[in-house]
């Protein structure tokens, strides 16, 4: 099958959060199915051009209409990790920005980015059986596909449009609709593009829900949230219109990136078999970290530091855990103001406690340490469409603590509830979002780490044998994309 993804980002070369390991990790596994991928981003400014191997200009003068006019584009091709992108610059500024996200014309941006893949593709008689988007930012293209681009010859593709959150569904002014070339008239009514809150607003991640041949969403808790709880932001209804064509497929991990065995970031490599080496680890990681060396175990955090991700849930697990016996160390960066002065602030109050570290900031290298080092990882997300942390977590025989929300729902199975044989539970659950309910969980699993060590060693054993890889997720999307073709 020929497969086109049309995407925001890309990891290594334009990664924000999940959505930028979904692609690559996705596109490689359909690579190795025989299929031919290909990827199309904008050609940002800020991409990390040393990861992009063979980079050329392979279209030029690519003229994309655009809000009257015809804008003056170029098209380079280079591999990412072995896979083939396609970068779209245009000379308008829109991806001159020093940044992917967060400018005051992001709609207009990316609507002009959909339009601009679209036009690259009838131009290059690109015809993909599958056109695979993600998000509001790539809503607009099942949208100009089928109610623009099918008129000028482009009758083949079929369109899986995947939502990673809901939260952001690039709702603007109704001008963009002309702006793309279509008239608001017939797009602007409650059935297709128009918001469900504001009045006069377009939505794009609606229309790319209306127009696309399949949904998917990246959970199946989660498609159950976004569908009958007021995760969907308002989109609740249009999933109920469309719910034949929904479905929920959990993201996979990349396990040639995140696997103990032959991880090129940690100290000491181990396995299954060898797991008493991943103590090895936890010394290491106490070096590096000024930690003293004493029987306790190690909770970990490696997150975004957001509110969605449970700033003050973990906030509050520091001190719970530093007064009940354990040590803790956080690996986090964020966006927010407010909350990195937070962090900064408790990081200098804990700067010399002997059991603690707050390492704020991004870094690859200490993330894979931590996985390998600690005992646990912490997770109270607020709502978690997927997750990856907890499945990488358990690939390194980290017990993961989480809230009973999203991906983590579909992968975290409580050591004491869970309605799974013993063999199958590998990590502690809690559900109310609130100090009560982490303490819940902390208290079992910090406890069960000192009484029962080998129950606890048996739940790490247990995570290791899940198979979180991309090889189910990857059956998954093809067996829709054969249904969708088949329509
Ligand atoms: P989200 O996409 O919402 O940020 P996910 O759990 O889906 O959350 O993915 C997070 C990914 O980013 C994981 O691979 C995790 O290891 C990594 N990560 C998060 N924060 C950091 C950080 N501060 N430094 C290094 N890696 C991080």
């Amino acid at each position: 099958m020929y497969i086109v993804m049309i995407t925001p980002e890309c990891a290594p070369i334009a990664k924000v959060g999940g959505l930028g390991d979904v692609v690559p990790g996705l596109s490689n596994e359909l690579s190795i199915r025989g299929n031919a991928v290909e990827i199309i981003l904008p050609k940002y400014d800020c991409m990390r051009y040393d990861r992009i191997r063979g980079l050329v200009k392979t279209y030029s003068g690519l003229w994309v209409p655009y809000h009257n006019q015809w804008i003056h584009c170029d098209v380079y091709f280079g591999f990412a990790d072995g896979l083939k992108c396609f970068f779209i610059e245009a000379h308008n500024g829109f991806f001159d920005r020093g940044t992917y996200y967060g400018q005051h014309d992001d709609p207009q941006r990316f609507a002009f980015f959909c339009k601009a893949a679209l036009e690259f593709m009838l131009k290059s008689n690109k015809h993909p059986e599958i056109i695979h988007c993600h998000d509001w930012q790539t809503g607009l293209v099942p949208v100009l596909l089928f109610e623009q681009y099918k008129y000028l010859g482009m009758t083949h593709p079929r369109v899986c449009y995947t939502l990673h959150n809901m939260q952001h569904q690039g709702v603007t002014g109704g001008h963009i609709i002309q702006q793309v070339g279509l008239d608001p008239a017939a797009y602007m009514t409650p059935e297709r593009l128009l918001d469900h809150t504001h009045p006069h607003a377009v939505n794009l991640m609606k229309g790319g829900i209306v127009f696309s041949n399949f949904v998917t969403t990246v959970s199946s808790h989660y498609l159950d949230e976004i569908r009958y709880t007021d995760q969907g932001y308002g989109l609740q209804h249009t999933l109920y219109v469309h719910e034949q064509k929904l479905g929920g497929i959990l993201n996979g991990v990349d396990y040639n990136v995140w696997n103990p065995e032959f991880d090129p970031h940690i100290p000491t490599r181990y396995n299954l078999e060898t797991l008493d080496k991943k103590y090895e680890n936890k010394t290491a990681l106490r070096h590096r970290l000024w930690l003293r060396e004493e029987y306790k175990p190690i909770i970990g955090v490696i997150s975004r530091l957001d509110a969605q991700k449970g700033v003050g849930l973990i906030r509050h697990a520091i001190f719970y855990c530093l007064a009940n016996g354990c040590q803790f160390v956080l690996l986090g960066a964020s966006a927010n103001d407010s909350i990195n002065a937070d962090f900064w602030h408790l990081r200098h109050h804990l700067n010399d406690h002997p059991d603690c570290h707050l390492e704020i900031g991004y870094d690859e290298d200490l993330a894979h340490q931590i996985y390998a080092g600690a005992d646990m990882l912490l997770i109270p997300s607020a709502y978690e469409p997927c997750g990856l942390t907890q499945m990488i977590a358990m690939k390194y025989g980290t017990v993961p603590v989480v809230r009973n929300t999203g991906g983590l729902a579909d992968t975290v199975f409580d050591a004491n509830y869970a309605h799974k044989p013993y063999h199958e539970r590998n990590g502690f659950v809690f559900n109310n979002f609130n100090h009560e309910g982490l303490e819940s969980a902390l208290h079992r699993a910090i406890g069960l780490w000192y009484q029962y060590p080998q129950y606890f060693r048996e739940l790490m054993e247990n995570g290791m044998h899940y198979d979180f890889s991309w090889n189910h997720p990857g059956q998954h999307y093809l067996n829709i994309y054969h249904h969708i073709q088949e329509e």
